[in-house]
């Protein structure tokens, strides 16, 4: 069977491909594995994608879902081949409701245009993956994304209120709704949040919004080590105040901002913070002032406090910048973005530092600290040569062995995809992956739906 062929002839030549420029362009995200498609279909519809689903199930083809390719663990790679199905076109903002507080939308809109369009009308649609600018909603929900905003809005699965799916068999779902409470029956809307796209494919879904904060200060903090800085979060909450974001960097992470940003953004010291406060403007001034004097009392090395959102985005890009700044120091980054119980956060540097000692590879950590996210950087010269890659898999295995015996999580936002499988069967028990792999069976037994992932 040519697949090119019939797939032209199901859904019409315009939207299937089989240029070499676009199946290789569809072949990876932003993680290191790579598998090209055979076929890539680009539907503007969910009737096409639910024609499509029927006759690739009739026929055991793999379809992989895909929306921004910017995933960080290999979860839209399509490992198997067969037909990557690019949601990116879907991409319309159909409704934006004040009254009801909800946005209407197709999985292929930007997060960063829906945060724009609701903002527009004071609105506010708070996930907010540092991946925003490109990544799409149906990644975002398939990935039950986070960003530096959970600590006080939570993830993804939060704002979404309905969803409709196509199964495996083309069958068209319509779950939840557009009331931000809805108890009817099971949480399916939450069963595909998060699913990787192995249960079905988002074509739209009904997003639960806020009204917009007013006002928004950011507070920079810089400490002497890790360790104080890591004890400063706890004072923060254990003292009452719950910021939209607690972002905590490490001394190697400053460094590389230090050479690659400028040393004028960096401030002096080993850790840093940036705290996220919003609200209306005069609780906010108060607060942003009494956490000032807080952070003070716990040895904080400098401070700078900033008001307003052009303020405040100058403050952040310190913190946008880290990435990008790791990735300038010529080492290969493997960002892992496991996750501790908070309690567990000094613990948690510290055993990245002995990481460092025991392996000689520099680990670099940044990340979520209100959340107990942080993403851990093990950064690796040669990463090619085989007996640094197996000194890596080494300290990798080691990190997620600390991790899952500490009471966290392998990964606390990026997904398992490819990245995360070698670990799956160590992070939960064998009648956990039976659960899973019966749901899985339920919802697409011929096992069509984004295959050579997690349960297979
Ligand atoms: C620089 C950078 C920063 C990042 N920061 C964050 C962060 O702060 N927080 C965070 O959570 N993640 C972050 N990520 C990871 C990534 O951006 C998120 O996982 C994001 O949700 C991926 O969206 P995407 O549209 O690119 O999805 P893709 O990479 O295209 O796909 C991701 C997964 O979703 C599935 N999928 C996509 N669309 C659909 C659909 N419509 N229906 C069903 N399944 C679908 C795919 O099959 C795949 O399994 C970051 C990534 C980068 C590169």
């Amino acid at each position: 069977m040519d697949l090119y062929l019939a797939l032209a002839s199901l859904l019409g030549s315009e939207i299937v491909s089989q240029d070499p420029v676009k199946l290789e362009a569809n072949s990876r995200d932003k993680w290191f594995a790579s598998h090209s498609p055979e076929v890539v279909v680009a539907p503007t519809t969910t009737e096409q994608v639910s024609r499509l689903l029927r006759w690739a199930n009739q026929r055991q083809v793999p379809v992989t879902a895909r929306g921004s390719g910017y995933g960080y663990v290999g979860g839209c790679v399509p490992v198997k081949g067969g037909i990557v199905l690019a949601l990116a076109g879907m991409n319309r903002i159909k409704e934006i409701d004040l009254a009801d507080g909800v946005a209407v939308v197709e999985p292929g809109v930007i997060t960063g245009d829906l945060q724009r369009e609701v903002k527009n009308r004071r609105l506010f649609y708070p996930p907010d993956p540092a991946s925003f600018k490109n990544s799409s909603i149906g990644g975002n929900i398939a990935t039950n994304a986070g960003g530096p905003r959970c600590l006080k809005y939570g993830v993804t699965r939060h704002y979404v209120l309905g969803l409709e799916v196509v199964l495996a068999d083309g069958t068209i779902v319509r779950l939840g709704g557009r009331t931000h409470k809805n108890k009817t029956g099971f949480d399916l809307v939450g069963l595909f949040v998060g699913s990787e796209g192995m249960l079905g494919v988002v074509t739209e879904a009904t997003l639960r919004l806020l009204p917009l904060p007013p006002a928004r200060a950011s507070i920079s903090a810089s400490f002497s080590s890790i360790e104080e800085a890591a004890t400063a979060v706890q004072t923060i909450l254990l003292e009452g105040y719950l910021p939209s974001a607690l972002e905590i960097a490490d001394r190697f992470t400053l460094e590389a901002a230090r050479r690659y940003l400028s040393r004028r953004i960096v401030p002096e010291g080993e850790a840093h913070l940036l705290i996220d406060l919003d609200g209306h403007e005069e609780p906010v001034r108060l607060s942003a002032e009494t956490l000032t004097n807080l952070l003070k009392s716990t040895g904080a090395l400098t401070l700078e406090t900033a008001h307003g959102e052009a303020a405040c985005e100058k403050l952040w890009d310190l913190r946008r910048g880290f990435s990008e700044s790791l990735k300038a120091t010529g080492l290969k980054k493997l960002n892992e973005d496991v996750a501790v119980p908070r309690g567990k956060l000094v613990e948690l540097m510290q055993f990245a530092g002995g990481l460092q000692e025991r392996y000689g590879f520099p680990v670099a950590c940044f990340g979520h600290a209100g959340d107990g996210n942080i993403h851990v950087n093990v950064m690796v010269a040669e990463p090619d040569k085989k007996d640094v890659s197996e000194k890596v898999e080494q300290a990798l295995d080691e990190l997620f062995r600390y991790v899952i015996a500490s009471g966290g999580a392998i990964t606390g936002e990026h997904g398992i995809g490819l990245a995360k499988k070698r670990w799956w069967p160590q992070a939960v028990s064998p009648e956990t992956i039976a659960l899973h792999q019966t749901v899985k069976l339920a919802l697409d037994p011929v096992g069509i739906l984004n295959p050579g992932k997690f349960l297979s």
